[in-house]
């Protein structure tokens, strides 16, 4: 637990010192360290955000049904936490009012899960809770805030120089007007189609961003995943888990094509299920020796 919080305090520290070292080779110095100081805000203060955004209802505002589903399924997890040495007791639950069945890990210490997950039994409650608290310890979500920050920027860095590069070249071209060179029917079909050639190679560059983006989100994410499920198991909700995942698929339908694969944000159920058969039987079978 505290290897993984450590762990995960690393890895966003890491991401934001070279997210910083990027932006001081193309701003000053001081613009860097605002930049990367506004990252690291939004991706802490994103938290409180996406609960406001899903209008996530705290556990003491539930009415008694499913407050105490949500809170038997809480006190599952703590028990089972406090007999690995790991405290989970900080947590703090929502329910999100959607009728699929869901769950998330906001941050550092908010879950929320959907109405329709709490309609299910204790156990997949609770298998699903020990995965979302693998995802918290560790600030996944922080993560992914960050490299959303990162592709905005990128995005919207792309579109300024591309508008303000057609807006010199006409700028250019109505000055050469002015005094009198050029202004003819060609220089203007030649100015807009230069100013047309720089909007396609910035937009270019922007699809090349993004398609780097999504695939290596998709990666981080599918990781990130496999690190939680291994987290559920370790709590020893291994079990819960995978028959939650045989019989609910959070996906919208399996991946089809290379592209779905790539872009996933979630593995497959079956290959999460096959991870933690696997480590539930490795770990059994070394207590057994
Ligand atoms: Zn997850």
């Amino acid at each position: 637990m505290i290897m993984r919080k450590i762990f995960g305090l690393a890895r966003a520290c890491a991401l934001l010192t070279i997210n910083l070292f990027v932006f001081s080779s193309v701003f000053k110095a001081e613009w860097a360290i605002g930049i990367t100081a506004i990252i690291a805000i939004i991706a802490y203060l994103g938290e409180y955000a996406s609960l406001a955004k899903d209008r996530a209802i705290p556990v003491r505002d539930l009415d008694i049904y499913y407050k105490s589903k949500l809170e038997s399924a809480y006190q599952l997890l703590c028990e089972q936490g406090n007999s690995a040495g790991i405290d989970l007791e900080y947590l703090r639950l929502y329910m999100v009012p959607d009728e699929r069945i869901n769950a998330y890990s906001y941050g550092r210490s908010h879950i929320g899960v959907t109405r329709g997950l709490l309609a299910l039994d204790e156990a997949s409650i609770s298998g699903v809770l020990a995965h979302e608290s693998g995802h918290c310890i560790i600030g996944d979500a922080f993560i992914k805030r960050i490299l959303f920050c990162d592709i905005t920027i990128i995005i919207l860095g792309l579109s300024i120089m591309g508008f303000l590069s057609t807006g010199f070249l006409w700028i250019v071209f109505a000055l050469l007007c002015f005094f009198g060179i050029g202004g003819g029917f060609l220089s203007f079909f030649i100015t807009g189609f230069l100013s047309r050639m720089i909007r396609w190679v910035f937009t270019g560059f922007q699809h090349i961003f993004l398609f780097i983006y999504q695939i290596t989100v998709g990666m981080i994410s599918r990781n990130m995943e496999y690190s939680a499920d291994h987290f559920a198991a370790k709590m020893n909700f291994g079990n819960e888990l995978a028959f939650f995942l045989s019989r609910f698929s959070l996906e919208d339908g399996a991946p089809k094509t290379l592209r779905d694969i790539m872009y996933a944000s979630h593995p497959t159920s079956n290959k999460r299920i096959k991870k933690i058969e696997e480590y539930c039987y490795t770990t059994l079978s070394r207590e057994v020796d």
